[in-house]
């Protein structure tokens, strides 16, 4: 099932979200339907508070291009366990953020362990765009925004943006 996707501001992508305790069916249908969400965007991650569940669950797949094989993962309660000294740039958006890009630096690889829809631990060593993609939806756990590491003008303006967006969709219906 397709979810809608909050666009900002809301207060729910700014909570910090809570740990999931089990790997339920309720949680691995979750997982499901926001990976449906993400694909039909179309976007390469989605975090659980951006469909309004302020969990900790996030969703990707930075396969690109047509003629390879898709990699969806789920990811339940992720932590970064490593982070590269070494930095790279990449201009980023978000779903909740429609049309808006704009260059984040971070980290250029971390390891992150994980609860997988098995129930069991993972941990994985993630670089190029996954890395950039696994920190940007583990900050939406923690109600935070790639327009966060933005100055404050920048981030203003991007905000005023979307609050004419969402006007103009409610006008709509
Ligand atoms: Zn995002």
């Amino acid at each position: 099932m397709i979810r809608p996707i909050l666009i900002h501001p809301d207060p729910r992508l700014k909570k910090l979200c809570e740990p999931v305790a089990e790997i339920s069916a309720d949680m691995g249908k979750l997982a499901e339907d926001m990976l449906q969400t993400m694909y039909d965007a179309p976007g390469i991650g989605l975090a659980a508070p951006q469909i309004g569940v302020t969990k900790r669950l996030i969703v990707m797949d930075c396969v690109k291009g047509e003629d390879q094989a898709p990699r969806p993962i789920a990811m339940f309660n992720p932590v970064i366990t490593w982070s590269s000294e070494e930095l790279s740039t990449y201009e980023e958006g978000c779903l909740s953020i429609p049309d808006q890009y704009a260059e984040v630096q971070r980290p250029a690889e971390v390891r992150v362990t994980w609860t997988g829809l098995d129930g069991k631990s993972h941990e994985e060593q993630f670089a190029g765009l996954w890395a950039t993609c696994v920190q940007h939806e583990i900050d939406h756990l923690n109600g935070k925004l790639f327009i966060d590491y933005l100055g404050p003008l920048k981030r203003q303006m991007i905000t005023r943006k979307m609050e004419k967006l969402k006007r103009e969709r409610a006008r709509q219906g």
